[in-house]
């Protein structure tokens, strides 16, 4: 079990878990995607799908929906569209928990959890509670983003979970027309924090128009196709994902 983790919102964690689940499924690895992510539960959106999960009213147990190859379960699939979630604590770990054991995952090779971003209960509660393997912290190049992988990097250490890296993502956008690439929130820095903070800096993912579009659609990016830059990111970045797992 791999989680995927950043300090801030709208680094584009939930895409990249998203095309890094559905890039390993078609390697051919049996994979299940967690979004704990309850108060912007959105990979629903980004797979393209919001089918209701079927629970078994005899054992408990929910049934994970399909999509692209994967199994996934989210919030969003339990709530009707648009209404917001105002647990607390205890609740939040419950559902976790729910999450992780009252679903009938089946036979895995990964379970991937998209978290919530920072460093709350939910994190807590999966860190003390299931057996992760490993963390992947994503972030973009800019200074705020990084101060909270900082955060991330300290509670991942203090719950005793392995680091797999630092992924950076919206690294750099390269123009269409004249090919110029401007590096629109900084460069170096996630390489120099990665360094600092002792953990391998593992790839940049650049700002992609097609990685937007397709998650707007519900359609994994990596299986456009038309293979942009940032998906061909993500798909080596899945290589490296089960080279790590082979060797951890
Ligand atoms: P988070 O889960 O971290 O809040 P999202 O995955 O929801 O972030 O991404 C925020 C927005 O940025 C979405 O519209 C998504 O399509 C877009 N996005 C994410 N990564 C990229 C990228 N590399 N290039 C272009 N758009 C991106």
């Amino acid at each position: 079990m791999i989680a995927i983790s950043s300090g801030k919102g709208g680094v584009g964690k939930s895409t990249i878990s998203a095309n890094i689940a559905v890039a390993l499924a078609n390697m051919g690895l049996k994979i299940g995607l967690v979004d704990t992510d309850i108060y912007g539960p959105n990979i629903p959106g980004i797979l393209g799908s919001h089918d209701r999960p079927i629970a078994n009213p005899e054992t408990g147990q929910i049934n994970p929906v399909e999509a692209h190859g994967i199994k996934f379960i989210s919030m969003g699939l339990l709530l009707e569209e648009g209404t917001p979630i105002i647990w607390r604590g205890p609740m939040l770990a419950k559902m976790v928990h729910q999450f992780i054991a009252n679903v009938k995952w089946g036979e895995l090779d990964i379970l991937i959890a998209d978290l919530p971003p920072g460093t709350g209960d939910v994190q807590l509660t999966l860190t003390q509670s299931a057996p992760l393997t490993s963390a992947l912290i994503l972030t973009t190049p800019s200074a705020i983003a990084l101060e909270d992988v900082r955060r991330g990097v300290e509670m991942f250490r203090q719950a005793e979970v392995p680091i797999f890296g630092l992924v950076e993502n919206m690294s750099s956008f390269q123009c269409d027309a004249c090919d110029h690439n401007e590096y629109l929130f900084g460069h170096g820095q996630s390489e120099s924090t990665a360094k600092e903070l002792g953990i391998p800096f593992l790839c940049g993912i650049p700002i992609d128009i097609k990685l937007r579009e397709c998650a707007d659609e519900g359609q994994p990016a990596v299986n456009n196709k038309t293979i942009t830059a940032g998906s061909r990111a993500i798909i080596n970045l899945a290589k490296d994902v089960t080279a790590h797992l082979e060797k951890n």
